[in-house]
């Protein structure tokens, strides 16, 4: 027989608390929803991180997929959830790769599907519903990627006689797409700047800060290209924000781009698990 003392019911309403911190929401999911870009894991990029949705660092497949292969959704209830976003169109016959942001404004801008020709299906249906609401599918355009600096990193410790098309291959193996061939000057051992085709791959790639090349034999430094320093958030993981800055979408051209198999990507389809939700007699020392 127990009785509540004071100190048990403190701890009660602790618990309680606690419960309702979790709401089964993973930590991913919290990391989605908070305000403004998150720290990308760099060891969820290597296909290393053992911390899995409890991982306090966002791990984001689709900043390796092409932009092409998301898609923006406008007119979705302002209070709905990524849950909500993904089960919606689940039930149109589409996976998502992602955990979309919800903006509470009532859009969703990154939705990111199996394949390029998958996002281009849900665009050309055009419409989804989403909590009984009929939701408008759009392109997906990054912000960023009207400024092409932000498509772009410094690369050093390339081996002597490199060419650009070494690094590129190089760095394609690990799934990183480019448009244009990157410029290495004969005798440099470094590029300043080499532009990838999504701003989020450049993101992943400072976020990796190396990377092995295997074609070259070396091992790559990636720092931020110099034109944009002041880019990235300096917000601590995990901030408990709910709102979100409103963004423009300024439209930008696409590209037909491929994703390789490569160990990044094979590692980032790994099917999310719910983190366990605090257990009560576990918490009470019962
Ligand atoms: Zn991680």
């Amino acid at each position: 027989m127990s009785f509540i003392t004071p100190r048990k019911q403190s701890k009660v309403n602790e618990f309680s608390l606690l419960l309702k911190e979790s709401t089964g929401m993973t930590n991913q999911e919290k990391i989605a929803a908070q305000n403004g870009r998150t720290r990308l894991c760099r060891h969820f990029l290597r296909g290393t991180c053992t911390e899995g949705d409890n991982c306090t660092y966002c791990h984001d497949i689709s900043v390796m997929k092409p932009d092409d292969q998301k898609v923006f959704i406008g007119g979705i209830p302002r209070n709905c959830t990524s849950r909500q976003v993904i089960k919606a169109v689940n039930d149109a016959g589409f996976k998502v790769l992602n955990i979309p942001k919800c903006h509470p404004s009532g859009f969703t801008p990154k939705v990111c599907l199996e394949s390029v020709a998958k996002a281009k299906a849900l665009l050309k249906m055009a419409r989804v519903e989403v909590e009984g609401v009929i939701a408008d599918v759009r392109k997906f355009t990054d912000s960023r990627s009207t400024n092409r600096d932000n498509m772009c990193v410094t690369v050093s410790g390339l081996p002597q006689g490199a060419t650009g098309k070494d690094l590129m291959e190089g760095l394609a193996a690990h799934g990183f797409i480019f448009d244009r061939t990157p410029l290495v000057n004969t005798a440099d051992t470094f590029c300043q700047r080499l532009e990838l085709a999504t701003v989020e791959m450049a993101d992943a790639l400072v976020a990796l800060e190396t990377v092995r090349c295997s074609n070259m034999g070396c091992e790559l430094t990636i720092t931020q290209y110099g034109g944009r320093k002041a880019r990235r958030s300096v917000r601590p993981p995990m901030a408990q924000t709910r709102s979100m800055q409103s963004t423009s979408w300024s439209a930008r051209q696409g590209e037909g781009g491929k994703c390789r198999q490569s160990f990044l990507n094979r590692a980032m389809t790994a099917p999310m698990k719910p983190s366990s939700a605090p257990v009560f007699s576990e918490y009470m020392g019962m």
